[in-house]
């Protein structure tokens, strides 16, 4: 295939869906040196992927902003190729609306891994690493194989002082003593491991040295301060970061704890040790080599996709089988190691 000399990409959320996209954008700059990469994203998210060298230009949706202004966007960005790492019905209508060209469509899931989960004859495994899936795509757009590109998150210039000032201003120095990282939130309920066992495992962490900060969206305030109330001497910065600040942040832990999660993927991304916790989800879903991922396989597990507002047996043991006690012997070896090396994914 001749090298495309600019290739538009869509994907406009979520946190952890852009920056998985990292390795096959990495996969696609080797292959096509040349190509002008511009990328689609909400505003929101534009920080996720402003500091990426592989892209050349990023393309925001504003709230509010509908389809036809912003295909008036895309059609002036005069790319040649569209590679579709969203394909919901946002990117499925700006495809639409943009004059014939060359498309590569990415697909999150296989039906045959669908169709049974929904059904609910069997649990969720994904039979590809999700990385893979946007990897497969780009391979399509290029018409041949590639290496795997590397799963790398990209800070901004002034990330790690504004996290820097952030943790002074709360009174924690980096240069102190370790920090460790924690992020007890999650979109879904079912996501979440129980905040108590995120307190225990801070007093275990606190006991053995170390500085602990807990980070999550305004909406988690209150399990910020459940573990700052319960393991004293825990930080609460829950509602107090930003995107940008929140990837200086987690550049500055020695090691983060997580549920499957945006924070989870940017952690990864950044080679900071990280534990995650995982419950109704698949975490074959990702790569975790020099990380952990805790998972107790219970029979019904993993029960969906993306994660449930409750139980649906009622007794959530996917995640109350996970003791704190298991989650501090995965995380001590983590403790120490030092930053990870970008995945290959
Ligand atoms: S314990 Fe409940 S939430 Fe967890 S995987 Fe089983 S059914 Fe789903």
């Amino acid at each position: 295939m001749i090298p495309a000399e600019s290739v538009l990409i869509l994907r406009f959320s979520a946190v952890g869906d852009v920056v998985l996209t990292s390795p096959a954008i990495d996969a696609l700059r080797r292959a096509w040196p040349k190509a002008r990469i511009v990328y689609a994203v909400k505003a929101r998210l534009a920080h996720l992927v402003r500091a990426n060298p592989n892209i050349d230009q990023v393309l925001t949706l504003d709230p509010g902003e509908g389809p036809f202004a912003f295909a008036r966007k895309l059609r002036a960005a005069g790319c040649e190729t569209v590679l579709d790492l969203h394909n919901k019905i946002r990117s499925k209508i700006l495809r639409a609306l943009l004059p014939r060209r060359r498309t590569v469509v990415w697909h999150k899931r296989d039906f045959k891994d669908t169709l049974p989960v929904k059904l609910a004859l069997k649990p969720y495994h994904s039979s590809m690493l999700f990385s893979d899936r946007y990897h497969a795509a780009v391979e399509e757009l290029v018409g041949s194989r590639l290496p795997r590109g590397e799963l790398r998150y990209f800070l901004g210039p002034d990330d790690l002082a504004n996290a820097d000032a952030a943790l002074l201003a709360a009174g924690v120095s980096p240069s102190a003593a370790p920090i460790l990282g924690m992020s007890p939130g999650a979109n879904w309920q079912t996501k979440r491991w129980p905040v108590e066992r995120f307190a225990a495992l801070a007093a275990r962490a606190l006991k053995a040295g170390m500085q602990v900060v807990v980070q999550g969206s305004h909406d988690e305030a209150e399990l910020g301060r459940f573990v700052a109330a319960h393991a004293p001497g825990a930080v609460n910065l829950t509602g107090k970061l930003d995107l940008p600040t929140l990837g200086g942040f987690i550049a500055r832990c020695s090691a983060f704890v997580a549920n499957d999660s945006g924070p989870m993927h940017i952690a990864r991304g950044l080679g900071v040790p990280t534990l995650a916790l995982f419950g109704s989800t698949d975490p074959g879903m990702f790569e975790f080599t020099g990380h952990r991922a805790l998972f107790a396989g219970v029979e019904c597990s993993p029960c969906s996709f993306f994660g449930r507002s409750r139980c649906p047996r009622g007794h959530f043991r996917c995640m109350l089988d996970l003791d704190e006690e298991r989650a501090w012997r995965e995380l001590v070896p983590l403790l120490t190691g030092g930053r990870r090396a970008p995945l290959s994914a």
